[in-house]
């Protein structure tokens, strides 16, 4: 796995989790036990130190290009006794410096492969990549007692509701409140009749994005009429 500028990505991190902090730690987390699993993790960043302390403490190995004006970062001055200042000022693109966890040097360098990407050269045209911006998943969040329902449960809510369920019914299913169940089946409605679709269920793609909850029993009995026939 390789990440560029990962300072970029730690830092504005999608909230997955109930909190910035649980997110730093269960990324540290993933890297930390990304050698059980036999996961590579490469870090990529203009700055050294604008990676977490937490982060920087489990690499194994440090690879160092030139450094322009501000040098090696303060706690790898040491490597000066080592390295000449001019040199790690200058270096040219293709060679870097090497710090191990242990402390062993190297120095290196990658030569220049022919299918580097060159400079206003279109990627994503060169490769057929389309990028679409999607709207952000509402995960639910949590508001100390209790947790507010993202897109997920809604989904699971809706589509259990069109199955045949009763709120009551689905209430228990979810360990929810039948009044919850019921925001969520108004709330679908009302998406409905504002812009024609239900925007929790568009977001991951439900089924039922452009129903109307008073539809059910007749999709219901339908599709059981469908069934019938095709069993006669
Ligand atoms: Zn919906």
């Amino acid at each position: 796995m390789i990440m560029r500028e990962s300072a970029n990505l730690y830092y504005s991190r999608l909230r997955v989790s109930d909190n910035q902090l649980t997110a730093k730690a269960e990324s540290t987390y993933l890297i930390r036990e990304a050698r059980h699993v036999g996961l590579a993790v490469g870090l990529d960043t203009l700055k050294y130190t604008s990676v977490d302390l937490n982060v920087r403490s489990v690499l194994d190995y440090l690879v160092l290009k030139s450094q322009g004006m501000l040098g090696f970062p303060s706690d790898m001055q040491w490597l000066y006794g080592y390295f000449s200042p001019h040199i790690v000022r200058n270096m040219p693109p293709q060679y870097f410096c090497m710090v191990t966890r242990k402390g062993a040097l190297g120095v290196g360098s990658f030569p220049e492969v022919e299918w580097h990407k060159r400079e206003k050269e279109n990627i994503m045209k060169a490769v057929e990549l389309k990028v679409e911006h999607g709207e952000r998943v509402d995960y639910g969040e949590s508001r100390r007692v209790y947790r507010t329902a993202g897109d997920e449960e809604h989904i699971q809510v809706i589509d259990d509701y069109f199955s045949g369920l009763s709120m009551g019914k689905i209430a228990k299913k979810t360990d929810r409140s039948s009044a919850t169940i019921l925001a969520q089946i108004q709330g679908h409605n009302e998406a409905m009749e504002k812009f024609g679709f239900c925007v929790k269920c568009r977001r991951l793609k439900g089924k039922h994005e452009t129903e109307r909850t008073s539809n059910r029993v007749v999709s219901a009995f339908s599709s059981l009429k469908t069934t019938t026939t095709q069993s006669e």
